[in-house]
């Protein structure tokens, strides 16, 4: 069973909705007005958000924001509804860097779908909290990674670029890889800012800053045992 907030203020649907996903064996609470999202969300600690683009108070996207703003509520997947002729509302929800999105009119079964694909990728990430990479271990529910034992001073962006290069140690991770999943669908990152990221990250790792290697042409990789290192 799933804790699920569904922020919807047309009540047709968001009871369709609910009876859906109570049927299915989920616990489910209503929001309908966008100002009250962020206290719901801080309050029940939802494992998933249905957000509606249109709302009374606050539209979606900036509740969207103010969500992923929000240490306390930057980790919950959040899946988008929009209606079918608000296209920007879609690309806007992409760049957001929504885990999915719907369009109205939508199938509660599609929906229902969509979310029990989603809670099965969080909770194989949450299983494993913790991930140990040689020397390096990582501990997702803190948001902190810690080398030979002590914790790593980084920012949220490090720490994602981090992560998602230990992820998969033995992959390269091209640049455009590396700029999707760290920083979202936001096209406005250039390829600058991900240089800008490594080089900070690699000082604040020091010596062991050489476990990430450059692959020329390509993005970057993961080395848990760099040559000239002590393993
Ligand atoms: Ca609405």
């Amino acid at each position: 069973m799933s804790k699920i907030l569904i922020v919807e203020d047309e009540s047709d649907i968001s009871d369709l909705i609910t009876l859906h996903l109570t049927r299915e064996g989920h616990e489910t609470h209503c929001v309908a007005n966008g100002l009250q999202v962020q206290p719901a969300a801080v309050e029940q600690q939802p494992d998933l958000i249905v957000l509606d683009m249109m709302l009374p108070g606050l539209d979606g996207g900036q509740v969207f924001k103010r969500l992923r703003a929000d240490t306390r509520t930057t980790h919950i997947p959040i899946i988008i509804l929009t209606a079918k002729s608000q296209v920007v509302d879609k690309i806007a929800g992409l760049e957001l860097g929504a885990d999915d999105y719907l369009t109205k009119p939508f199938s509660p079964r599609e929906l229902y779908l969509r979310i029990s694909a989603i809670l099965r990728r969080v909770k194989k990430v949450t299983h494993v909290s913790e991930v140990r990479r040689g020397r390096f271990l990582i501990d997702r529910k803190s948001m902190k990674v810690y080398l030979d034992g002590s914790p790593l001073d980084l920012t949220t962006t490090e720490f994602k670029l981090l992560t998602t290069l230990m992820e998969n140690d033995t992959a390269v991770h091209t640049r455009a890889d590396l700029l999707r999943e760290v920083w979202g669908y936001n096209s406005d990152v250039a390829t600058r800012t991900l240089d800008t990221h490594v080089k900070r990250l690699r000082e604040k790792l020091g010596a062991a800053g050489s476990h990430i290697v450059t692959v020329r042409g390509t993005g970057f990789q993961f080395d848990s045992n760099p040559p000239g290192l002590p393993a």
